[in-house]
């Protein structure tokens, strides 16, 4: 045998570089609190702890279909479990949209600033991804629109959107979506969704009830508090389900994620509170930022459990990040994603997002 042959990976797999997530450590190793993976510092619901701690048996598989986490699902969203399907976080099912309806040649569309996971979509099933221009850092939807090529195959849109936090409101999705090529799959990443003012609502879940090239993603990562568990639903066509379903992992959400998924689908006051303070925490730091502006500080409205913070004046992210680590804070800089000088910065709670902003406070003193 050619003691120098070895498997070759395909090109494109080589040309990817792998997701790359919030830390939780300085540079120098030390632990810090970890505010840069958009994560609930609540926690999850005392009933999903309950459900976790619960005794099963992990000799035997899962349910491989979360029947009764789909059916509870469903019956607080008024959809037929046949139109929901679980997923090992939303992660997964985000993947199996884009290689179920893009591969080799084809392009992907998405905002200039969006979840990092896309591009890697993309890559993953040899497909090109198209980045359309932001509106200062917000998706456009008119971008969006002019980003669509005959080649367009699966459009990603996570509203509210990641790293920026602002959102599209209800006639805007619309016309995105009534702008799409019929034969263009829209994805909807309600990640954040919850979080939004009570009131707002993206219509996002009914155009993928009445449409069959629109899917909508949700997770229980972010105002559930249950990212260690990785569980995500996705609802749109029975046919889109359909093909998600061909793609998952056959056994994909473990018996832990479902039992803790359907206690905290039945603990939605946690969810509420969970988003409550979160607001309250939002609200006064983005009021402290913008008592830093005259500092070239400035936030973009957000409407999730994040806020990205731009640094226009003397004070760059980068010694900004310093600075919070120092404190002892662990926010996301996103350099290669084209933001160097921004920091998305999780909300965490009220005392440490006001310990934060003093930090940076502080930093723009020594900086000017
Ligand atoms: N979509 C967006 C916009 C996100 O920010 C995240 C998490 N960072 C996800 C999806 C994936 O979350 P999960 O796989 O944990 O459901």
């Amino acid at each position: 045998a050619d003691s120098a042959a070895r498997p070759t990976m395909k090109p494109w797999i080589e040309a990817i570089h792998a997701y790359v997530p919030g830390k939780s450590k300085g540079s120098d190793g030390r632990e810090l609190v970890k505010l840069s993976a958009n994560e609930n510092p609540h926690g999850c619901s005392l009933l999903a702890q309950e459900a976790l701690a619960d005794i099963a048996n992990p000799a035997l598989y899962p349910d491989p279909d979360s029947t009764a986490l789909r059916e509870a699902l469903g019956a607080a969203h008024g959809i037929d479990p046949s139109r929901i399907v679980c997923g090992a976080g939303s992660g997964e099912l985000l993947h199996g949209a884009v290689q179920a309806y893009a591969g080799p040649g084809d392009e992907v569309v998405c905002a200039r600033y969006s979840f990092s996971l896309y591009p890697l979509l993309a890559a993953k099933v040899g497909a090109s991804i198209v980045y359309a221009d932001d509106d200062d850092h917000a998706p456009s939807v008119d971008a969006l629109l002019a980003a669509v090529t005959d080649k367009t195959r699966v459009v990603l849109l996570d509203n509210p959107n990641n790293p920026v936090g602002t959102w599209l409101d209800r006639d805007e999705v619309a016309r995105l979506h009534d702008g799409l090529p019929r034969d263009v799959l829209l994805v909807i990443d309600h990640a954040y969704v919850e979080y939004l003012a009570p009131g707002l609502d993206d219509g996002g879940m009914e155009l993928a009830a009445q449409h069959d090239n629109v899917l909508v993603t949700r997770t229980f990562s972010k105002a559930f508090g249950l990212a260690g568990e990785r569980i995500g639903w996705a609802t749109g066509a029975p046919e889109i389900i359909g093909a998600l379903n061909r793609l998952r992992g056959a056994f994909n959400v473990t018996a832990a994620g479902q039992r803790a998924a359907l206690a905290a689908v039945r603990d939605m006051a946690f969810v509420r509170k969970s988003c409550e303070e979160n607001l309250a925490a939002r609200d006064a730091f983005e009021r402290q930022i913008a008592a830093l502006g005259n500092h070239g500080l400035r936030a973009k409205p957000s409407e999730a459990n994040f806020v990205l913070v731009l640094f226009e004046g003397a004070l760059s992210a980068d010694a900004a990040l310093e600075a919070l680590a120092e404190g002892g804070y662990a926010v996301r800089h996103l350099p290669s994603q084209g933001l160097p000088h921004a920091l998305r910065i999780t909300i965490g709670t009220r005392e440490q997002m006001g310990e934060i902003a003093a930090i940076l406070a502080n930093a723009c003193e020594a900086a000017a």
